[in-house]
């Protein structure tokens, strides 16, 4: 449709039109909305550089509109000083340069399905190394998105993945391979316990469903404060199983601790059903059944995660508890 003719419309909705006319192109908008509905996030997305006129390249908001590109999207230029550079609504984005639009929001679905690189190959037609770059570019825009804040009754706890260097011996950079054996999956750790072998993940739940979670380099004080205690509220109520950092981030944030101890139940008592805890009793229940729930994805699900990767795929098994609409994905992507 031509300028002329749409603005023409616009005046008829603004001026002419009848409540009733006004009601069906409404609908008829809200249809077009659920077909397209990736066009209509790009659409908006443009629509709002238009009128801030904000360049992504340099910050200044010398922007005008210049032809389209060749998937149709709306390009700008820059006409800022020592700037010049054009962009569309994707560039800088974690969707900068990813063609084939149309199959985003099925990606997502599989996103959410959680299904593997095959299937997707199978049944959308999108190759497997592809399907591997989209899926690192949305998990990274979900990993990217602020940590929530913990308040009232606070678990805190560690969890721990064996460490892997999935696809990766060190020829791709052109230095010779590392020298370390390789690692078959399932296989688990050569050392007993806890070693460099171990990644750990820190986890930190309250009762309102919230989750703050980090992979850390090592179990360090510094390193399990550094993701966690900014982001609790002072004067909460933190449930800890006694590792030394807890009790000093409680101390940093005017927090009450408790140390849980670990139930220990005779055989006599498993053996008549006396296992079961007290109702409403302080404890680590919930954020144990999150990282069982971590585990199964990490370990399961996904066949074995790159120790590079796990922040992404960390934050992807925090993100599909909240069961959210798979354009939620590519929203997270565009912002
Ligand atoms: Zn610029």
């Amino acid at each position: 449709m031509d300028a002329d003719c749409f603005a023409r419309i616009e005046r008829a909705v603004l001026n002419d039109m009848s409540a009733e006319q006004v009601v069906r192109i409404e609908t008829a908008a809200h249809e077009f909305r659920a077909r397209h509905a990736v066009d209509v996030l790009l659409a908006g997305k443009a629509v709002a550089l238009e009128e801030s006129r904000v360049c992504p390249h340099c910050g200044t908001g010398e922007a005008v509109k210049n032809g389209r590109d060749r998937r149709g999207l709306q390009r700008f230029v820059c006409r800022g000083l020592n700037c010049g550079q054009s962009f569309t609504a994707i560039t800088t984005t974690w969707l900068s340069g990813m063609r084939m639009p149309d199959k985003w929001l099925d990606f997502a679905q599989c996103l959410e399905d959680q299904r593997s690189l095959t299937w997707i190959h199978q049944h959308l037609g999108i190759s497997r190394k592809t399907g591997f770059a989209w899926r690192k570019r949305f998990l990274g825009s979900v990993a990217g998105l602020p940590a929530d804040t913990l308040g009232g009754i606070v678990e805190l706890d560690e969890a721990y993945f064996v460490r892997s260097f999935k696809g990766h011996r060190g020829w791709k950079t052109g230095n010779p391979p590392e020298n370390r054996p390789p690692r078959y999956r399932g296989s688990g750790a050569v050392k007993r316990g806890l070693s460099s072998e171990q990644v750990p993940v820190v986890t930190g739940l309250d009762n309102s469903g919230h989750i703050v979670q980090g992979v850390l380099t090592n179990r360090t004080d510094e390193a399990i404060s550094a993701v966690l205690a900014a982001q609790i509220e002072v004067r909460s109520l933190i449930c800890s199983d006694g590792h030394s950092s807890y009790p000093k981030i409680a101390e940093a944030r005017t927090c009450e601790h408790v140390t849980i101890e670990r139930p220990i139940h005779s055989q006599e008592d498993k053996a008549r059903g006396l296992t079961k805890g007290t109702p409403g009793a302080l404890g680590l229940g919930r954020v144990n059944s999150y990282h069982e729930n971590l585990k199964t994805s990490i370990n399961r699900v996904f066949r074995g995660v790159s120790t590079k990767l796990l922040p992404n795929y960390v934050a992807l098994v925090k993100h599909l508890r909240s069961k959210l609409v798979p354009l939620v994905f590519i929203q997270t992507a565009l912002a």
